[in-house]
């Protein structure tokens, strides 16, 4: 398995580069109860290391998870824990989903959870770190480590928490991205228009 990941993780870095791209957003994966945390968490590293020094200007870019079955990622501090572990820091950052954030147990639809989630983040990870975001409201409540996506304010995070979210000054300038269950395309569209106005 470990060897499949890693010519997989090796050949997706690979075509970002040829492509041009500059980043390539990721899942850190399960420790499958075969391994500690600590240990997956390190090994994790030690790709990232590998896959970096095989490749050049792709920055490897951590999404944390929803935390569902022995996956890892849905904590702060795991995020933390790889990034020490990557010998290059200036090409490893994170990208944070608000549906994982929720469902792995930061309450993002509160002012006073969205305060401490935000601030963990800068006292575990650092904002420094940030590359982008995915915009995905949750349909499982806070703190249910499963990973499904609902359209924005249709979850339990909600519109009102949105509008806090996108106007936070250290998420300006970023890429946002919607990873949202539409049925048509103009969905997208009409959900696109709503949170720009959430930021006017
Ligand atoms: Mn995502
Ligand atoms: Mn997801």
């Amino acid at each position: 398995t470990l060897n499949k990941s890693r010519a997989a993780f090796f050949d997706e870095m690979y075509r970002a580069q040829q492509l041009g791209l500059t980043m390539l957003n990721f899942h850190p994966g399960s420790h499958l109860n075969k391994i500690s945390e600590e240990e997956c968490l390190d090994q994790i590293a030690r790709e990232v290391n590998l896959a970096l020094s095989k490749t050049e200007g792709v920055t490897a870019v951590i999404e944390n998870t929803a935390g569902q079955g022995t996956n890892l990622g849905w904590r702060f501090e795991h995020i933390a824990r790889i990034i020490e572990g990557v010998d290059d820091k200036s090409r490893v950052g994170v990208c944070i989903d608000t549906c994982h954030t929720l469902a792995a147990g930061y309450d993002l639809s509160t002012e006073m959870g969205y305060q401490f989630c935000f601030d963990e983040f800068e006292r575990v990870v650092g904002f420094k770190y940030l590359r982008a975001v995915h915009l995905n409201d949750s349909k499982n409540p806070c703190g249910a480590k499963k990973d499904r996506h609902a359209k924005i304010g249709e979850g339990y995070i909600g519109k009102e928490a949105f509008a806090r979210i996108l106007n936070h000054p250290k998420l300006q300038g970023l890429p946002c991205v919607l990873e949202t269950p539409q049925e048509t395309l103009a969905g997208y569209g009409e959900e696109i228009q709503m949170l720009k106005e959430m930021t006017e």
